[in-house]
């Protein structure tokens, strides 16, 4: 585990906010220097781990989640209704190599993707997936089972009738 270089992210944001001329960071510069001792860079992974307090598994910094700061500090905003997506996987990473805005849906999708089995456990690979018109993605076994249930249960009832 290595601590952060501020000298480095410091630059790195100079450089980054040179191209939004007339950008003012939404928050005092110093804050980076409180970030930066509470984060721990894995030397394996390179995720920048948050040491700090943790809401819903994200680490949370002053008013926002550390990972929104860091984003914040270098590159000055967020689009609006664009979520900071995770490409590691893990929440309280918050290096901003790891981190990319996208929209809220499509974060929802890229976590479902992480997901293989249906919760039945039958394998969403090529075969077995169905892909609606939005993209969702449905388990072929399940659905197959669900409409063969549904007819059956018609036709018992249809027989209880009679
Ligand atoms: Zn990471
Ligand atoms: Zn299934």
């Amino acid at each position: 585990m290595e601590k952060l270089k501020v000298s480095e992210i410091k630059k790195l944001s100079k450089v980054l906010r040179s191209k939004h001329t007339g950008s003012r960071l939404p928050f005092r510069a110093s804050e980076i220097e409180r970030f930066a001792v509470k984060v721990e860079v894995d030397a394996v992974t390179g995720c920048w781990n948050w040491l700090g307090g943790l809401n819903r598994g994200y680490g949370s910094f002053g008013k926002t989640s550390s990972h929104r700061f860091i984003w914040k500090y270098l590159f000055n905003e967020i689009p609006e209704k664009f979520d900071i997506d995770h490409l590691c996987r893990n929440k309280k990473c918050c290096n901003p190599a790891h981190l990319e805005p996208v929209t809220r849906l499509e974060n929802i999708r890229r976590a479902a993707a992480m997901i293989t089995h249906c919760p039945k456990n039958h394998p969403y690979n090529a075969e077995n997936t169905i892909y609606d018109k939005h993209g969702w993605r449905f388990c072929r076994m399940c659905r197959v089972n669900y409409h063969r249930w549904f007819r059956e249960s018609c036709e018992k009832r249809r027989s209880q009738n009679h």
